[in-house]
């Protein structure tokens, strides 16, 4: 009977030891499957933690990590009885049970105590003597270990819950090694996207300032207009693509009129206010294949791919068509003209340099000769006379009596009688014939002889003017006179000598242009006043190119308003003219000053002029300028005629 029993308790154990390995058999691989898809390290500790203790019935189980400094261990996981009160405790590497196993790189469990001596067994038998750690060993190196803490109902850890345990380290280690090295991958990859957004924004960085630095060095600064250095690089790209497309191309060399005067009077401040409103007027007609850049000061220039000289004209008109609108600064009208010169490529050059330098001479030329548009002509070059040998045969003309006045008309427009003239200065070079006073005023300005030709054109005016009014022709003559002259510390002495000393004031009227009152009109004002005072009558010259301000010139002892021809010539075809012409006549009314029309060229301007209440007229309709032989022959037989 008791065979039988214990055959039966023998079975029945049997049956529980294999569904106990079912069951651990069950554990083991669920585990294995969960942790094989868990990379997530923390997730993955707190898995190993309860699965192991399932394992081996454990109250408590903890995981001690090796930390990344290798001289400390951290619990990283737990599970069971009062788990949670440990995890995240650091420990010297060397301490505790774990440092036993650390430093024996083997598991610990009571069955080891047979292997101690015995002070050490006594020790550790305290202290572990219900506890079981095994190590987690990666490939390379200790990673920590599974320590299972009292088995659940006052049992002892057997040999098989050792074996078991260390099993499945073994196992649970891969897993463990692969997540770190999955997580320091991350870090790593964190850490590189990082460096690569600092990376990027530094590079953006270098960029912009690379960009800014790229803008100073060809960018115009004030006006954000391409600088002289890119706009040569453009020039020099165009005629490389003209020349192998066979097409012309055209350069325009924009000089802004009389901008140093605006400047002086009106401040830098405005002047670069100024130009940039003009940059800016300027844009709305440039083609998208077109250049425009600043040169610098009051220059500017455009590149015209693809054009002939037709359309290149036409372009360049536009241009001073638009610069004819006026700006409002201060309360005051400004217009700015400006002079054009053009070269067109291949026929005025094949490079930037000469493309550049012959444009700025038919820029000049326009200046000088107040033509507004030139082309570039290679015999009029700066001048029929080269800049060094005009200086020298000036020089020389003084002293040889060269110089010649010739006297062109004014009529009073209700009476049709000559009332006035105006002195205009020749020059009769021996060689090159009659010369403008385009030409060489301003040399003679700049080599410092303009005073003694204006000294000898008012005496010579003034002796003529004498002489017709002994002749009976009541005639007052108008003499141009320079900045220049007026600045100059000896004219109100020179001009006594020439004129107080005859007490002929009466018989002048000097014409002084509009500009320089409003930059020079606090030193001028002295000498303007002595003018005046001599009987010499003042008149504003070119009257509307400027910018006067309406209260300056209440100020000023000008008795005569000269409206400038450019107005006056195309009155009849321009209406916008008309108005600027009739406006001048109202304003210089009410002021109480008489009015000269300039550039009258048919007599449909001057019936026109009558009618709008102007007071005086002078033009080629009437007469061009004459010599004084020629002027007094014309006043004998328009007297004969009267007669
Ligand atoms: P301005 O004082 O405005 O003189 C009028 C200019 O217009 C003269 O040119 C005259 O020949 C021209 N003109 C007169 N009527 C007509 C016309 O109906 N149509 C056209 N297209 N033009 C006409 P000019 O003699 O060549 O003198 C040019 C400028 O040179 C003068 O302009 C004046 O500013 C300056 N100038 C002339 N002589 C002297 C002088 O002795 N001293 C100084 N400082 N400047 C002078
Ligand atoms: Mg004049
Ligand atoms: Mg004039």
């Amino acid at each position: 009977m008791s065979d039988t029993n214990n055959k039966k308790n023998n079975v029945s154990d049997l049956r529980e030891n294999l569904q106990h390995r079912e069951a651990e058999i069950d554990l083991l691989q669920r585990t294995f499957t969960e942790i094989g898809s868990e990379l997530d390290l923390d997730n993955l500790f707190q898995l190993i933690a309860e699965r192991a203790r399932e394992l081996v019935k454990a109250e408590t189980l903890l995981i001690p990590v090796l930390d990344v400094n290798c001289e400390t261990y951290t619990y990283r996981a737990s599970a069971g009885v009062n788990s949670d009160e440990i995890v995240g405790e650091a420990l010297p590497l060397d301490f505790g049970v774990c440092g036993w196993v650390w430093r024996h790189k083997k598991a610990w469990w009571r069955g080891v105590l047979g292997d101690l001596s015995e002070d050490e067994r006594n020790r550790w038998e305290k202290e572990a003597g219900s506890l079981i750690l095994v190590p987690l060993q990666g490939k390379n190196h200790f990673l920590g270990g599974i320590s299972a803490i009292n088995k659940v109902g006052h049992h002892e850890f057997t040999r098989r819950d050792f074996n078991l345990l260390n099993m499945f380290a073994g196992i649970v280690s891969v897993a463990i090694e692969n997540a770190m090295v999955v997580q320091q991958m991350e870090q790593t990859s964190r850490m590189n996207e990082d460096y690569r957004r600092r990376l990027k924004i530094m590079n953006k960085q270098l960029l912009e300032s690379n960009r800014e630095l790229e803008f100073h060095a060809l960018y115009d600064p004030l006006t954000s207009l391409p600088n002289r250095s890119l706009f040569r690089d453009r020039l020099s790209h165009g005629i490389a693509r003209a020349e192998s497309a066979h097409a012309k191309l055209g350069l325009l060399l924009i000089d802004l009129d009389r901008f140093k005067d605006i400047n002086d009077a009106l401040g830098h401040d405005k002047g670069d206010y100024l130009l940039k409103e003009i940059a800016l007027l300027l844009q709305q007609y440039i083609h998208p294949d077109d250049t425009f850049a600043r040169l610098g000061g009051d220059e500017f220039a455009v590149i015209l791919p693809d054009c002939d000289r037709k359309s290149i004209l036409e372009r360049a008109n536009a241009f001073l068509k638009a610069l004819e609108k006026p700006f409002i600064i201060n309360d005051s009208t400004i217009t700015v003209g400006a002079s054009i010169g053009i070269t067109v490529y291949p026929e005025h050059g094949d490079n930037v340099t000469d493309m550049l330098c012959r444009a700025d001479s038919a820029m000049y030329s326009a200046k000088k000769l107040k033509q507004g548009i030139m082309f570039y002509e290679p015999a009029s070059d700066y001048s029929p006379l080269g800049y060094l040998t005009m200086v020298t045969d000036l020089r020389n003309a003084m002293e040889n009596n060269e110089f010649e006045l010739y006297y062109q008309p004014q009529i009073d427009i209700k009476t049709n009688q000559i009332i006035a003239v105006e002195a205009l200065g020749r020059w009769v070079h021996p060689r090159y014939g009659v010369v403008k006073p385009d030409v060489f005023i301003s040399e003679l300005e700049q080599i410092g002889l303009i005073e003694k030709y204006t000294s000898w054109g008012i005496e010579t005016a003034l002796r003529d003017a004498v002489a017709w009014r002994s002749s009976g022709y009541d005639l007052k003559v108008s003499v141009n006179i320079s900045v220049n002259d007026l600045l100059n510390p000896d004219f109100m002495r020179r001009l006594d000598l020439i004129v107080g000393l005859h007490e002929d004031g009466e018989l002048l009227t000097f014409e002084i242009t509009e500009n320089l009152f409003l930059s020079e009109y606090d030193r001028l004002f002295e000498v303007l006043e002595y003018i005046r005072y001599l009987g010499i009558s003042l008149s504003i010259d070119d009257f509307g190119t400027g910018y006067s301000s309406l209260s300056r010139l209440k100020k000023l002892p000008v008795s005569e308003l000269k409206i400038d021809q450019s107005f006056v010539k195309d009155m009849e075809q321009s209406p916008n003219d008309e108005v600027i012409v009739h406006s001048t006549i109202e304003l210089a009314h009410n002021l109480g000053l008489s009015v000269v029309a300039e550039g009258v060229q048919s007599a449909a301007t001057l019936q026109r002029l009558a009618s709008l209440g102007c007071d005086t007229a002078q033009g080629f309709v009437i007469s061009e300028p004459v010599s004084a032989d020629e002027f007094a022959a014309l006043m004998a037989s328009s007297q004969a005629k009267a007669g």
